[in-house]
Parts: C-alpha cells; sequence; structure tokens
C-alpha cells in the first residue's frame, strides 16, 4: 500500500516523463532550463538552507564544468563522457581549494569571498583567447549513449531530468541519515556536534563539494544541451538567481529547489514576454518588476514556498518507533572503582580573570561526582576543559590513564566522555529521535556517499533503534517524533540526557540538568540518575541546586572564585565552615 506522498510523488515523476510528448518545444525547453537549475539549487539546499553556508558563487562552478567539457571535446576531441568525469573532478578540485580558503570565514565575509570568486571566474571566461573570449566556445557535441543521440531539446530533456531526479533522491538520502543529521547541526550547533564526533570543519568541506559537483554537473549538461558556452551565462547575476531560487522554493526542504527553480524560470521568461506588452514599450522593465515580486513572495512567505504548500498537501502517517535492531558497538566497561578520570592541577584564565585555578580531583568508575558552588565559580568552565570545548592553560587530563587534555572535543568524545549543554544545545526543528540519534554519531561510520547510495540502511536501522531505546530509557517514548524545540524546557533537557546516553559514555558530564526543572521533575531525574549508576555509568554532575545533589551524590567538590574549596562526602561538606560561609549561607 502507497502513502499519499508517495502516490504524489509516482504523479509527479509520471507527469515529467510524458511531458515532453504532450508539450510544445518552448515549454520543454523551458523544463530543461528548470532542470538545469534545478541541480544547482539542490546544491545550495543542503549548503545554504541545511548546512548555512551562504554562497552568491555556485555559477562559478557551472562555468567551469562547461568550459571545461566543451574545450575538451571541441578543441581536443574529447567524449561528452570523458569530459564529464574531467570537469566533475576539475569543479570538485576547485570546490576543495576554494573551500579550504574561504570556508574558515565566517558569515558576511563568506559571502563576500563567494561573490568575489564568481566576479574573477568570469573574467577568467571572457578574456582567455584560447576560450573564445567574449564570444564563448561553439560546435559542442551532442551527449551520445549507445548510439542514441542527445541532439534534441526533446531527447536532452531526458537527460538533464535523469540527472536532476537522481540528484533530488540523492539529496533526500543524505538529509535523512547519520551524516544528515551532522550537517542538520552545523548551522547553530557545531559546538555541540563536535563534542558529538563531527568533524563540522571537514563536513563543511564536504557539503561545499558536493553542491559544486551539482553545479558542474548542471554546466556539463548545459554545454551538451545548448551546444555553445560564453561567460554570459555565468555572470554574477546567475549566482544571484540561483540564492534566489533556493530561498524562494524553501531552502530546507529537497522539492523546494524543484519549486525555487521552476518558479523563477517561469517568471522570468513570462515577464519578458508580458511587461513589455502591458507597458508598451521595449525598455527593460522586466527586471523591476521581477524584483517587486519577489519582494512580495518574500514578505508573505518568509520560509519559502515548499513549506507553505506541503501545508496543503495530504500528510503522511504519523512516524511509528523505529523497529528493534541490534545494538551498535558497545565498549568495554572498567570495573567498578577503577580510577577513571584524574584532573591535575588545571586552570584558565580570560583576560584578567582567573575562571578555574590549579583544581584536582579524579573520579572512580561507577560514582557520581558533584562539583558544586556559586554561580561563577567556574564549574562550566572545568567542564569544558574536561570535555575539549576549551583548551586548557595548563593542568593535565587523564581518562583510564590516557591524557586526554589539549585533543579537539570530537577526540576526547571517541574515548568515551559524552556531555549535556547548560544552555540547551538541540537542533530544535529536528525530531527528539534523530537529536539523540545524533548522539550516537560515533557508534556507526558511513559517510555521505554511502548515505545517498541507501547503503547505510543496516547501520541506520541500529542508530535509531539505539536512539529510541534512550529516549525510552529517560521516559520520554511518546514525544520521540516531536520537533525537539517545541519540547518545554525541563523536558530538553532530559533529551539532552539521552542523547549524551545514546554516545555509550564511559563518563557522563551534566551541567545543570535540573535548572528550570519542577519539583516532580527532579525528583524524576535523580531517581534516573540513581539508576544509571546502578547500570554502572559514571558521571560527573555540576549543579546548583545543593538540596538536589545532596541525596544522589556520593563525594563533592566545591569550588568557589574558580578554586577548590572542599571536597568529601556529601555530610563532611554539609557540616564544612568554609563551605557554609561561602555556599550555604546563603540558603540555611
Ligand atoms: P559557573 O558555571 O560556576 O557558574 P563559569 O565557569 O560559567 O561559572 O564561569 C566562571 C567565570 O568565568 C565567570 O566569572 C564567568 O563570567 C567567566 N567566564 C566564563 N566563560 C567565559 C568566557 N568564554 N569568556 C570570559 N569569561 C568567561
Ligand atoms: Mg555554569
Amino acid at each position: 500500500m502507497m502513502n499519499p506522498s508517495q502516490r504524489l510523488l509516482i504523479i509527479c515523476l509520471l507527469a515529467l516523463g510524458v511531458a515532453p510528448l504532450l508539450l510544445p518545444e518552448f515549454y520543454v525547453t523551458l523544463l530543461c532550463y528548470i532542470g538545469l537549475a534545478t541541480l544547482v539549487v539542490l546544491g545550495l539546499v543542503v549548503m545554504t538552507g541545511v548546512a548555512g553556508i551562504v554562497s552568491f558563487g555556485q555559477q562559478a562552478f557551472v562555468g567551469a564544468a562547461a568550459y571545461a567539457t566543451a574545450g575538451l571535446t571541441t578543441l581536443l576531441g574529447w567524449s561528452p563522457w570523458g569530459s564529464l568525469a574531467a570537469s566533475i573532478l576539475l569543479v570538485a578540485g576547485m570546490a576543495v581549494l576554494i573551500g579550504a580558503v574561504t570556508l574558515r570565514l565566517s558569515g558576511h565575509y563568506l559571502s563576500i569571498a563567494t561573490i568575489a570568486w564568481g566576479i574573477a571566474i568570469y573574467y577568467l571566461f571572457g578574456n582567455l583567447p584560447q576560450l573564445g573570449q567574449y564570444s564563448g566556445i561553439d560546435n559542442v557535441p551532442a551527449v551520445s549513449l549507445a548510439g542514441w543521440e542527445f541532439n534534441t531539446g526533446r531527447r536532452a530533456y531526458f537527460l538533464i531530468w535523469t540527472f536532476t531526479a537522481a540528484a533530488l533522491v540523492a539529496a533526500h538520502n543524505l538529509l535523512d541519515s547519520r551524516s544528515g543529521r551532522a550537517v542538520r547541526a552545523l548551522r547553530f550547533r557545531s559546538v555541540m556536534a563536535e563534542s558529538f564526533g563531527v568533524n563540522t570543519a571537514a563536513l563543511k568541506l564536504i557539503v561545499f563539494v558536493q553542491a559544486a559537483v551539482l553545479a558542474g554537473l548542471a554546466g556539463w549538461l548545459h554545454a551538451h544541451y545548448l551546444r555553445f558556452v560564453s561567460p554570459h551565462a555565468f555572470g554574477v547575476n546567475a549566482g544571484i538567481d540561483y540564492l534566489f531560487m533556493a530561498v524562494i522554493g524553501g531552502a530546507s526542504q529537497v522539492w523546494g529547489a524543484v519549486v525555487g527553480a521552476a518558479i523563477l524560470t517561469i517568471l522570468k521568461e513570462s515577464l519578458k514576454e508580458i511587461v513589455p506588452f502591458v507597458l508598451h514599450t521595449t525598455a527593460n522593465y522586466e527586471t523591476i518588476v521581477f524584483g517587486a515580486l519577489m519582494l512580495l513572495l518574500l514578505h508573505r512567505t518568509r520560509d519559502g514556498i515548499a513549506p507553505a504548500v506541503s501545508r496543503w498537501l495530504p500528510k503522511g502517517a504519523t512516524p511509528a518507533r523505529p523497529p528493534e535492531a541490534p545494538v551498535p558497538r558497545l565498549r568495554k566497561r572498567p570495573a567498578s572503582g577503577t580510577p577513571l578520570l584524574g584532573v591535575e592541577g588545571l586552570n584558565k584564565r580570560f583576560g584578567g580573570l582567573i575562571a578555574v585555578k590549579d583544581i584536582s580531583f579524579s573520579i572512580n568508575a561507577g560514582e557520581i561526582l558533584g562539583l558544586i558552588g556559586p554561580n561563577g565559580a567556574g564549574k562550566s568552565t572545568v567542564f569544558n576543559l574536561l570535555s575539549g570545548t576549551l583548551a586548557a592553560d595548563s593542568g593535565a587530563v587523564k581518562l583510564l590513564g590516557a591524557p586526554i587534555d589539549g585533543l579537539p572535543a570530537r577526540t576526547i568524545a571517541r574515548s568515551g566522555l559524552a556531555r549535556t549543554f547548560q544552555h540547551v544545545n538541540l537542533v530544535s526543528n529536528m525530531s527528539v529521535l534523530d537529536n539523540v540519534a545524533l548522539g550516537a554519531h560515533l557508534r556507526g561510520a558511513k559517510g555521505t556517499l554511502a548515505a545517498m547510495l541507501r547503503a547505510d540502511r543496516s547501520e541506520e536501522a541500529q542508530l535509531l533503534a539505539e536512539a529510541a531505546r534512550q529516549i525510552e530509557r529517560v521516559g520520554l517514548g511518546e514525544h520521540m517524533h516531536a520537533a525537539a524545540g517545541s519540547l518545554p524546557l525541563g523536558q530538553q533537557r532530559i533529551v539532552e540526557i539521552a542523547r549524551a546516553l545514546a554516545a555509550d559514555p564511559l563518563l557522563l558530564l551534566l551541567d545543570e540538568p535540573a535548572a528550570g526543572l519542577r519539583y516532580a521533575e527532579k525528583r524524576a531525574l535523580s531517581g534516573l540518575l540513581q539508576r544509571l549508576r546502578g547500570e554502572g555509568l559514571t558521571i560527573l554532575l555540576v549543579e546548583h541546586d545543593m538540596e538536589f545533589v545532596m541525596g544522589l551524590v556520593d563525594r563533592l567538590v566545591v569550588m568557589e572564585f574558580g578554586e577548590k574549596l572542599a571536597a568529601g562526602l556529601p555530610q563532611e561538606i554539609q557540616r564544612n565552615p568554609a563551605v557554609i560561609e561561602a555556599y550555604l549561607g546563603g540558603i540555611e
């Protein structure tokens, strides 16, 4: 039995298949242009809409591939298929170089850099005599496959849309995978993603290269469909149009690429006809009308058209709990009582402020250690030093005897530390299930390519089943499919714990998990933590709430002004005059 959205997909595919047989030539051409643009925009949907990397320069990759294939086939007599491989390699290489330099830039600087390389490439094409300067290269051969030549508009249509449909499916598969979850975290949650083992710099580069490859594919198709290339198709305007298409379509949904590409292409084409007719002039007023329409569209549908349209589409069935699957890789656990974490002489300054001064303590496997102290005492800073989110000025941290200080957060995560954040750090528009599955990132290994080809399904089933088990373990089973950001703050904190548990940690670091919880929720959390200790987990609990800590922890370390004030059993700490003076004074 097909669900409504699958039926819709089949109908769309059928319509695409018969369209060129029924429509006049003009519309077939238009559909070819839409297909080409969709490829480029699809790269932007993943890169800009999902990962948050804004590029105005995609036309440079389209142009580079178009020129490469035109040059190779006309000047050197290569076959189009041979030059497909070469031009994609060229574009990927360009993207690696450009990305390595520009992806380090943040925000506006990155976007400005994309404009700069777009302009540079345009003038490069226009000025090289070998590439025909501003008149370009013509007589580019058509693509042929098994004796079949794609040399008419209708034939090229099938070639273009085969690639475009495949790219749409691949992008959809990518976003629905282990790597896809990590890509979704890139935009606002890089620090969190690093803490769960994602190499965010590498992932950004991968996303950037993939978008460039899609643009390159469009460029190759463009050259062999139009049978000539000239620099004018790859000017800065084109780059802005692509970005516009992504925004208009709805930059966070795969099929928003088709919607955006279609609307912009059709609008531009029809305005060229309508505006001069209505205004009785041949002056180029259509650009102004086009701009005004775009403003109106953006004003009316801020997230693009795709989300607005999807409200009208038939709803799919509510997703079920992921089916049970084998447990993904588990760590070897040390015996209870083994020294697990050793911290020696940790120091951290922020300018003139000494946030952490000479802090030492240790945790044994199977215990809950509380790290308490007044606000601003330096607890979260210690926490960030241990998890690698901040680098210590000096001091040593060892996990099971192996030094972990100075390592990046993702490496520390790999060695068995998992954390929550004092300020909730979830991907809010992603489901609870996907957020928690991101915690299990390091228990899987399949990359973006496997995801696109759906070669990751058995691993993915294991990760999702594991995430579901952890969500049920913390008692949030009924909220599995809700968007994480839609839960009350207290429950979001529990989702953070489930995500950390999904990493199968040796040591669980919790930063103020009880903050903002109501009394009953605090008791439930306390019960959960005791249960986890019973199951052999080791926990470092940073807490402000004394009452919550006292009944729960095995030992306490008290901090004040960055220094260790006291350490010992909860009863001893409660009786310690210095602690009462500094911390409990206000409460008792
Ligand atoms: P706690 O978690 O115990 O409330 P923190 O570790 O967050 O305390 O902060 C300790 C001190 O360090 C505070 O005075 C805080 O203002 C300062 N601090 C924390 N992070 C930074 C930072 N990134 N830059 C500058 N100062 C910071
Ligand atoms: Mg804190």
